[in-house]
């Protein structure tokens, strides 16, 4: 019988220290995975280190586990995410960060998850966020809350990427081409019967993030215009709330000026007016471009990564 196949889907940044600790983690509990093989997509997105040298050497080492692939530039997490899933070719396939803050020790309790109780995908979130500053947890707490007020799909707090899926679910996440890719989103718009795994927040193997406070608030309004048309619909709510004011206040004006001869005086109240009204204007004019915005970029259809090289080429030569 073949054995059926697990494709770890694994994006590196700048990530050449990580990359072996933790290939010897997963080899680590490879025994405890009983009756699967396990293929690797390392995805270099553009990394100005050593990390596709290390590729090359480990997948020359290892040429029936390793693949990899690398970007022509730094395209973004979810591009490379979507280059590795659109490559896997298990029957299982889990994407994980390659910095150890996704613990490969859950990946046999979620096979077990998806091969005996049938889920189609097994999820994982971190219960506390223990060695994070206290700003950031809090943020994003809040994100969560927002976002689930006002969209559509559900977003679990403290859900990471770190998950195993089925191909079929794969599939459905491969359907959805679209350019501006937010994975939390996209994993919970397609459905399919999701459980998930609870963990202590773990702290990077070696290396160091590449998310600053300022790249995930722009992170997060980008999930937001991604998932969400609720702006809009502010907008539109900000215009129709002061129009109703300023027609409050000009009846208020003219039953004064006629009723009691008493006008409004001159020039601050206008020139605050205008200003208010200004601002306002611009602020919704904002949201409606950052919509704009995105349905441009999305109509160009770029490809979301171009490739440089893959494994396949260096076993060509
Ligand atoms: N990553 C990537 N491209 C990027 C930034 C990050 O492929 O532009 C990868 C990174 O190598 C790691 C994962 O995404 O495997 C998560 O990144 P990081 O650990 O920096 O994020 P954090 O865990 O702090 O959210
Ligand atoms: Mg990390």
């Amino acid at each position: 019988m073949e054995l059926e196949k697990l494709s770890l889907v694994v994006p590196c940044y700048n990530e050449e220290q990580t990359i072996p600790l933790f290939f010897a983690a997963v080899e680590k509990i490879r025994p405890i995975l009983a009756n699967i093989s396990i293929e690797y997509i390392f995805v270099n997105d553009g990394s100005k280190d050593q990390t596709l040298t290390v590729l090359r050497e480990m997948a020359l080492k290892y040429p029936d586990a390793i693949r990899y692939l690398s970007f022509s530039r730094n395209f973004g997490k979810e591009a490379a995410l979507f280059a590795g899933l659109e490559h896997a070719t298990g029957e299982y396939i889990a994407v994980m960060d390659v910095d150890l803050q996704d613990p490969p020790e859950l990946l046999p309790q979620m096979l077990h998850l998806i091969r005996q109780e049938k889920y189609d995908c097994v999820g994982t979130r971190r219960v506390s966020r223990k060695g994070e500053p206290a700003i950031r947890s809090f943020l994003a707490k809040e994100f969560y809350r927002l976002m689930n007020r006002i969209s559509a799909v559900e977003f679990v707090d403290g859900a990471r990427d770190y998950r195993l899926m089925t191909r079929q679910m794969v599939e459905a996440i491969l359907s959805m081409t679209e350019v501006n890719r937010f994975s939390k989103g996209i994993f919970s718009w397609v459905g399919f019967d999701t459980t998930y795994l609870e963990y202590e927040n773990k702290e990077r193997a070696a290396g160091k993030t590449s998310w600053s406070l300022w790249s995930l608030f722009k992170y997060s309004l980008d999930a937001i215009v991604d998932f969400s048309d609720i702006p809009l619909a502010i907008a539109s709510f900000v215009g129709l709330f002061s129009f109703l004011i300023s027609l409050f206040f000009m009846i208020v004006i003219v039953i004064r000026t006629v009723l009691f001869d008493d006008p409004t005086a001159g020039w601050p109240s206008l020139v605050t007016i205008i200003l208010a009204i200004g601002g306002l204007q611009l602020f919704c004019l904002g949201i409606v471009g950052k919509y704009l915005g995105k349905t441009y970029l999305e109509s160009k259809k770029r490809p979301i990564y171009i490739l440089k090289e893959t494994d396949s080429d260096k076993k060509k030569d």
